[in-house]
């Protein structure tokens, strides 16, 4: 096998071989990586359908058809730096607190080897921990988040750390930046409009999935660079931020969302942004249909690997 990049397609065809990410070396076999994609198999934080606890196995079988060229962002990321697969961390189900605080120390242990990380989810709740950590080295980051819904809820039936309130304890912890925090996709209805005000209150911006439709993709990643600069980024993408139709298996489906499309678009038009974390969560493959989920989410990871590689070397 390759150490530094996929395995090689003439050897093995690509449907073959070990499911790991884009079939890329394991971290193990490679010792260090400059990116990492960590599979978070927690689904504990959900109020609607549950199952993203298989969503790390399924966006790993979805990117077994990636290629190692990216045509869209002229850059070939597996070339340019070691990306491995680390495969899943070990959390807690039955125990929310303590699924959190681990998750937190093995992210902030990544960053202090020096290698960055794509976690895919698990369901939202993993947000906080990796945001916790990414805090933690970088001071308070700025924060893209793309998702149908705001997940800056207090709590549910009293419990503050699910997947719908992440990015209200991020805002109450100083991990963000929050006058470079936007929401990206959102839509769909709320509990009352008390919801978006408060969301306003704590400082973060909005860009409607109605936003992306009037304003296409070039426009709008323009006015995200412009508010997050050169600070350092984190990408947070719940899936659901898809559209049903181009993500039916997800927990918390709304109607009228972007397209795949339109996401990689976005993405692609952050490319000045200085990432240093992502996540992409909610996929949960018991919902889908024909692996349409799992590959977009292969898709947005591959997408954000593409960022990071080109800025591999610059810091
Ligand atoms: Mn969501
Ligand atoms: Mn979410």
């Amino acid at each position: 096998m390759s150490t530094t990049g996929p395995l090689d397609p003439t050897a093995m065809p690509r449907f073959g071989g070990f499911a790991t990410f884009a079939r890329l070396p394991r971290l193990e076999d490679v010792g260090h990586a400059e990116v990492a994609i960590l599979g978070a198999p927690f689904d504990s934080g959900v109020s609607y359908r549950p199952g993203a606890r298989f969503g790390p196995a399924a966006v790993r079988d979805g990117s077994r058809l990636l290629r190692p060229y990216h045509p869209g962002l002229d850059v070939a990321p597996f070339a340019a730096m070691q990306v491995a697969d680390a495969g899943d961390t070990a959390l807690n189900p039955f125990a929310i607190h303590e699924a959190i605080g681990e998750l937190e120390r093995v992210a902030a242990e990544y960053g202090d080897r020096g290698t960055k990380l794509v976690t895919v989810g698990g369901d939202h709740t993993i947000a906080l921990p990796l945001l916790r950590a990414a805090a933690r080295r970088h001071g308070p980051v700025a924060l893209l988040h793309f998702d149908a819904h705001l997940d800056t809820w207090d709590t549910y039936f009293g419990e503050p750390y699910t997947h719908g309130t992440p990015f209200r304890r991020a805002a109450e912890e100083g991990l963000l930046d929050t006058a470079s925090a936007c929401h990206v996709g959102t839509r769909g209805p709320v509990y009352g409009r008390a919801d978006l005000e408060e969301d306003e209150r704590l400082g973060f911006g909005i860009v409607t999935s109605a936003d992306v439709l009037r304003s296409g993709p070039d426009e709008i990643a323009s006015a995200l660079l412009d508010r997050i600069g050169d600070r350092p980024l984190y990408i947070s993408i719940d899936i659901d931020v898809l559209d049903p139709a181009h993500a039916p298996g997800t927990g918390t489906p709304e109607a009228g969302g972007m397209t795949s499309r339109e996401l990689l678009e976005i993405l692609r038009g952050l490319r000045p942004a200085r990432l240093v974390g992502a996540d992409v969560v909610e996929v949960a493959p018991a919902y889908d249909h024909a692996e349409i989920t799992a590959i977009a989410a292969a898709h947005v990871v591959y997408d954000l690997l593409g960022l990071y590689a080109l800025r591999a070397g610059r810091g």
